[in-house]
C-alpha cells in the first residue's frame, strides 16, 4: 500500500513576499482530513498497517489533553474497525478534542504526570501483549518518519526551501529522508515549537536513514510549548483574514510566523521558492479561544 495523500500546493500571497521577490507556497496537509489531520495522517499510515498486520484489535497511545495525535488515532482506529485507548497526561478534564476522541470510541484514561513518564510500563500494566498495539506519544518513531517522507514524492516542483514545525522531530526527519532519497537540493528548515529544543537535533538525527542536513530555527517557540503570546495571535488573525489560511496557535502558526519574519529580515535570496508544510492540527484553536 503506497497511496499518496496528494494534498494540494497553494500560493501564500503577501505584499511582503512581493516586495522581497520571493515565492511562497503552502502544502495543504491540513486538508487531508478534519481529524486525522496533517502530519498525523502520514505518521499513522504505517503504524496502522503494522498494527493490523500484527492482528491487534486495539491501539493504545498517549497524549496531552489537546493532543492532535490522540484525536487522529481515535478517528483512524474507528475507521479501521479497531478499538483505541488514550492515556491522557494530568488530572481528568473535558474539552472539545477529548469529546471528539470519545465520540470516535476512544477509551480515555487520565494518569498522573509521574505515571505518564513510563509509557511502556503503563501499557504493560493495563494490556496483555498481542491484543493491544503500543503507539508512542505523537506516533514518534521510524514508521511515522517513513510515512512523512512520502510527502516529498508528491511535490510537482523543486523548492529551494522547505519549512516544517517540530514537536518530536519525527516529521522533520521523514522530510529530510525524503529529500535525500529523491536527490533534491532543497534545504529543510525546522521550527521547534518547544523551548530548549536541543534534544531535537539528536532526535531528528536518530531517525535519519542516511546523510541529510537541516537547519534549526530555535527562535520561534514563543516562550515554549502551547505558549501563545499576543504577537503570535495577532499574526494568526492577520494571516487568516488576509489569505483565508487558518493556522493553529501551537504548531503551524509558529512556522508561518517564522517564514514571514525571516522574509522580513532578508533571510531569503531574491527569486527563492519556499514551501511551508501546513501540518494541520486546527482543533488546537479551540484550546485557546479566550486568546482570540
Ligand atoms: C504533532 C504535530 C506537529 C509535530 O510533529 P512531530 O513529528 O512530532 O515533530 C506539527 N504540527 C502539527 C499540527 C502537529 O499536530
Amino acid at each position: 500500500m503506497n497511496h499518496p495523500f496528494n494534498s494540494p500546493v497553494q500560493p501564500w500571497n503577501d505584499p511582503l513576499f512581493v516586495e522581497k521577490g520571493i515565492h511562497v507556497s503552502v502544502k495543504r496537509d491540513d486538508l487531508i482530513h478534519p481529524f486525522i489531520s496533517g502530519n498525523k495522517a502520514r505518521k499513522l499510515k504505517y503504524i496502522l498497517q503494522e498494527a493490523i498486520d500484527a492482528g491487534a484489535q486495539r491501539l493504545v497511545t498517549f497524549g496531552g489533553a489537546w493532543s492532535n495525535h490522540l484525536l487522529a488515532t481515535a478517528c483512524a482506529a474507528a475507521e479501521r474497525g479497531l478499538q483505541s485507548t488514550g492515556f491522557v497526561r494530568g488530572e481528568a478534564v473535558d474539552n472539545f478534542v477529548l469529546t471528539l476522541c470519545r465520540l470516535f470510541g476512544m477509551d480515555l484514561r487520565f494518569c498522573s504526570r509521574q505515571a505518564y513518564r513510563d509509557k511502556p510500563g503503563l501499557f504493560r500494566a493495563h494490556f496483555a501483549a498481542g491484543q493491544a498495539f503500543f503507539v508512542d506519544e505523537g506516533g514518534a518513531g521510524p514508521g511515522a518518519a517513513k510515512g512523512c517522507a512520502e510527502l516529498i514524492g508528491e511535490l510537482p516542483d523543486a523548492w529551494d526551501h522547505l519549512f516544517c514545525a517540530a514537536g518530536t522531530g519525527t516529521t522533520a526527519a521523514g522530510l529530510a529522508n525524503g529529500i535525500r532519497t529523491a536527490g533534491l537540493r532543497t534545504r529543510l528548515h525546522v521550527v521547534p515549537v518547544l523551548k530548549g529544543g536541543d534534544f531535537l537535533e539528536t532526535a531528528i538525527r536518530g531517525l535519519l536513514t542516511g546523510e541529510a542536513d537541516f537547519i534549526l530555527h530555535p527562535g520561534y517557540h514563543f516562550g515554549g510549548y502551547a505558549r501563545t503570546p499576543p504577537h503570535l495571535i495577532a499574526f494568526i488573525k492577520y494571516l487568516a483574514a488576509t489569505t483565508g489560511l487558518l493556522t493553529d496557535p501551537v504548531y503551524t502558526g509558529k512556522v508561518f510566523y517564522a517564514v514571514h519574519d525571516l522574509a522580513r529580515a532578508d533571510y531569503f535570496q531574491k527569486g527563492a521558492s519556499i514551501l511551508v508544510i501546513h501540518t494541520g492540527g486546527l482543533t488546537g484553536i479551540a484550546g485557546k479561544l479566550a486568546e482570540f
